[in-house]
């Protein structure tokens, strides 16, 4: 039976490396972070199981536990992917109907901002208030009705010390010079970069993926500054979308069916599963039934509670009302 039981398909590095940071949790009190960070994708913590209503033996996948957190960079790589899938087909409408004159980029923004600096918490929030202040200084006001986006994310590059923005822009052709420039007006800090997206060698889903990439580089961040960047990240979104970018439609996944009968697949707890089996005990196991399954057609274990009210530190509503999105929104889903 043992020999049944997959693990999470971590390397040998990467197991080092998180129990270091289970330990930083836990040297910096954060129980609750703790435990979910233990627990996240343990074969031990089967919560549910996909199956064939039918018959579980067409088809049986457990779902383990998965600790959603943002610097857990196993849920925040498929968190990203989710994302792609759900987003790029609308973006791919707008940047392939719009205005024929306008580009769609990405851009680097660098900050010296460090994971290391007392007040990072801070910063992070002035940075990205920053990067708005970019762009309206560079496209004048009310340029986000004028059919231009952008999507933007932080992440602590470097071994997680230098704060930079990755971004996926669509728009007016901006100036590399102006836009160092200003960026340097407004942070200090001037060092960017702007490559060009299009559909040959530097396509959408590429750009989509490098800014919403966090995940590759999490691991690394020195497990002592992990729970520094929970805490830096606490109460902030750190994706987020302006212009035609923002509230955009989403595409929800097909339902899933099971590959013997077709009957539209469905979620036990582990408990019916064990039942099943316990009565079933000459029926077939599906093979590969303890192997992890698609949580993002099941969202895991995601609570399913109402939904929290948006803490009034998210973005900076000041700004134009669009900075930092709404609750219920498309923004929801932004990590
Ligand atoms: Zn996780
Ligand atoms: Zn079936």
């Amino acid at each position: 039976m043992a020999a049944q039981i997959h693990g999470d398909d971590r390397t040998e590095l990467e197991r080092a490396w998180r129990l270091s940071v289970q330990v930083a949790f836990s040297q910096a009190g954060m129980v609750s972070e703790h435990d979910a960070w233990r627990d996240c994708q343990s074969p031990d913590s089967i919560r549910s199981y996909v199956v064939c209503p039918t018959d579980p033996a067409h088809y049986a996948k457990a779902v383990r536990y998965t600790c959603h957190l943002r610097v857990c960079p196993d849920c925040a790589r498929r968190h990203s992917a989710r994302l792609v899938m759900r987003y790029l087909p609308a973006m791919d409408v707008i940047v392939s109907t719009g205005n024929s004159a306008y580009r769609a980029r990405h851009i680097v923004l660098t900050t010296a901002v460090s994971l290391r600096d007392p007040d990072v918490s801070d910063k992070l929030r002035e940075a990205y208030s920053a990067v708005g202040k970019l762009f309206d200084r560079l496209l004048g006001r009310g340029w986000q009705s004028r059919g231009m986006g952008y999507v933007v994310a932080a992440e602590f590059g470097e071994n997680g010390l230098r704060l930079h923005f990755h971004i996926v822009f669509y728009g007016a052709w901006i100036d590399k010079k102006a836009l160092s420039r200003e960026w340097e007006a407004l942070t200090g800090f001037c060092v960017t970069y702007v490559r060009g997206i299009n559909k040959c060698r530097f396509t959408l889903r590429q750009a989509l993926g490098e800014v919403l990439k966090y995940a590759t580089k999490l691991g690394q961040v020195p497990p002592g500054l992990v729970p520094v960047l929970v805490d830096a990240l606490r109460g902030k979104r750190r994706i987020r979308s302006r212009g035609v970018f923002y509230n955009m439609p989403s595409v929800e996944p097909p339902e899933q069916t099971c590959p013997q009968c077709g009957a539209p697949l469905d979620l036990w707890t582990a408990f019916r599963y064990d039942v099943w089996a316990y009565q079933e005990p000459e029926a077939p196991r599906f093979p590969g039934w303890y192997e992890q399954s698609e949580l993002d057609w099941t969202g895991g274990n995601k609570p399913t509670g109402p939904p929290v009210a948006a803490s009034p530190a998210l973005g900076d509503p000041g700004q134009n009302g669009v900075w930092g999105l709404a609750e219920g929104d498309a923004g929801e889903e932004l990590l």
